[in-house]
């Protein structure tokens, strides 16, 4: 066999995944048709939960250093935008960054760490047997055959992964389009953001970079327009004088682009060997800048389990709960992309006028404006616990950034401990007692680490000990007041690996 794992794809899903392997020491390679990065930037915002998965691995300041943090997001284009300041996260805040930033960085880390990346090689057929996945793919040097243990599909919307194990696209084609253009703003706007919507239409302006702006525009009389019909500089002008009274001196087109609405979403993420995981997984307006993001954290989802079955230490059903956890979260994501693509590109009647400006004076209301900034942040996902660990409130839950104190007075942060891609015993009493179970339990794969609360911690205060795993949710906590805490520590330790 030539590798563990072959990844297809390496957009910025088969990149965060290729590290996450390579950290945990898997073989692992990935296949991309494309020589370098694209230039052209689709996504342009990173969320709160997935900068924290980033922090998770150290690799939030090297993109602090490119990007700009920005304190809101946004829902439909609605006035009142989502307040991040007020989400319980050291990230609470969208980072403002082009997606061939975050590539680049993505793959930088997965070279370092040892991941195979072989660009200009396109695949164009997959065989699944009962031991290994043949994959025949296309380079510099000719055509190829390569093996692998498992094969994950980040190959994009049209993934042939996905076509190949004809795994179903569920959803709904394409009914509106919208074009957008990073452009040359030579009377740039004076807020940084533009946001509009009336009867002539939606428009949002952007900076992109020093030079570019992004303007994207859904024109009612053309919003039906295929979206491989070639976009005009002179749509994105009228556009822009019909709705603002200003083109701000447009000119210079550095990308112009037309995308749709179509909404997916593959029937199952696994079939035996092959996985799905971004794009190829699911599609959706781009509304809210979501798709990237939950892309990264559906890879952080598969890494570590896919890494513990190839080291054979899986407990059973581990591999397919990769779809039973991501699969919900996708569906919530396609409902809330349809209904901001109502909100916005639907119709642009006064009803509709109304219906937005009613939902934006309901966002001012701090708890509604919450509700919806946790689902885009996307810090509002947590996951089923096994029924065997004892009731928790921190059970499935994300990990907030804690601060923590070691027995010599150095105060630190929760997430420096994930660095490795390990799961965490945080052992937060000192007790000897957890010490003398872990001495007689064989086949550990974690790393415990002793120390106490530096500060207080939502949930946290009556914590003894917590397994967290290594995409940065806790497996299950235990309360210092529990009546069976051997019992429970031991039963939670053996719960998370085979054997
Ligand atoms: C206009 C627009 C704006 C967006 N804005 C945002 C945003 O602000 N925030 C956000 O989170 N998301 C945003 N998105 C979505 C985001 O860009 C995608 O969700 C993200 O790129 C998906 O990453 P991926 O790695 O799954 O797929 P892709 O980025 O599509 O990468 C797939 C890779 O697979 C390669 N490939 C395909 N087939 C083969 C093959 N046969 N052999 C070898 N290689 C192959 C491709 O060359 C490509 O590099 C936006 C999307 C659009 C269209």
């Amino acid at each position: 066999m030539n590798y563990d794992v072959i990844i297809i794809g390496g957009g910025p899903v088969g990149m965060m995944l290729a590290g996450e392997l390579a950290l945990a020491d898997v073989k692992v390679c990935i296949l991309e048709k494309l020589e370098d990065t694209t230039p052209y930037s689709r996504a342009l915002s990173i969320h709160p939960r997935t900068l924290e998965m980033l922090d998770l691995r150290g690799l939030k300041t090297e993109l602090l250093k490119i990007g700009k943090p920005l304190p809101t997001g946004h829902f439909a284009g609605l006035e009142t935008r989502l307040d991040f300041t007020v989400i319980d996260s050291s990230s609470n805040y969208s980072l403002f960054i082009a997606q061939s930033e975050t590539e680049k960085e993505l793959e930088r880390r997965a070279r370092e760490l040892g991941a195979e990346i072989r660009r200009g090689t396109e695949v164009s057929s997959i065989s699944p047997n009962s031991e290994y996945v043949e994959v025949v793919a296309t380079g510099t040097e000719g055509e190829m055959t390569l093996t692998a243990a498992y094969v994950v599909g980040a190959d994009g919307a049209g993934s042939i992964v996905r076509k190949q194990a004809n795994i179903p696209f569920n959803g709904t084609d394409e009914t509106l389009t919208s074009v957008q253009g990073d452009v040359v703003l030579k009377r740039p706007p004076a807020t940084s953001v533009v946001s509009s919507f009336d009867e002539n239409g939606m428009i949002m302006i952007v900076p992109v970079s020093k030079e570019l702006h992004r303007v994207v525009f859904i024109d009612p009389d053309r919003k039906s327009i295929p979206k491989d019909t070639p976009v005009t500089l002179e749509e994105l002008r009228s556009g822009m004088l019909r709705m603002l009274g200003d083109d701000y001196g447009i000119s210079d087109p550095y990308w112009m682009t037309r995308f749709g609405n179509a909404t997916r979403q593959a029937d199952r993420y696994r079939e035996g060997r092959l996985f799905l995981a971004g794009d190829a997984a699911h599609i959706h307006f781009p509304a809210g800048g979501q798709g990237m993001n939950v892309g990264l954290q559906e890879a952080m989802n598969l890494g570590w389990k896919l890494a513990a079955e190839v080291k054979g230490w899986a407990p059973e059903g581990l591999l397919d709960s990769y779809h039973e956890e991501r699969f919900p979260v996708n569906s919530a994501l396609l409902k809330n992309t349809r209904v901001q693509t109502l909100l916005f590109g639907n119709d642009f009647s006064s009803t509709t006028i109304d219906l937005r400006r009613l939902i934006s004076n309901l966002l001012e209301i701090p708890e509604a404006n919450y509700r919806l900034a946790s689902q885009i942040a996307a810090v509002d996902v947590g996951y089923k616990v096994l029924d065997t660990v004892s009731e928790h409130p921190l059970n499935g839950r994300r990990l907030a950034e804690i601060k923590l104190r070691k027995d010599n007075g150095d105060i630190f942060s929760s997430y420096e401990l994930f660095r490795e891609g390990k799961y965490i015993l945080l052992n937060l009493v000192n007790d000897q007692l957890v010490e003398g179970i872990i001495r007689r339990l064989p086949n550990q794969h974690f790393t415990c680490v002793s120390a106490i609360l530096a500060e207080p911690a939502l949930d946290w205060n009556n914590v003894h000990t917590a397994m967290i795993r290594p995409d940065g949710y806790i497996a299950w906590a235990i309360s210092d007041q529990d009546s069976k805490l051997e019992q429970c520590i031991k039963e939670g330790i053996t719960s998370i690996s085979k054997g």
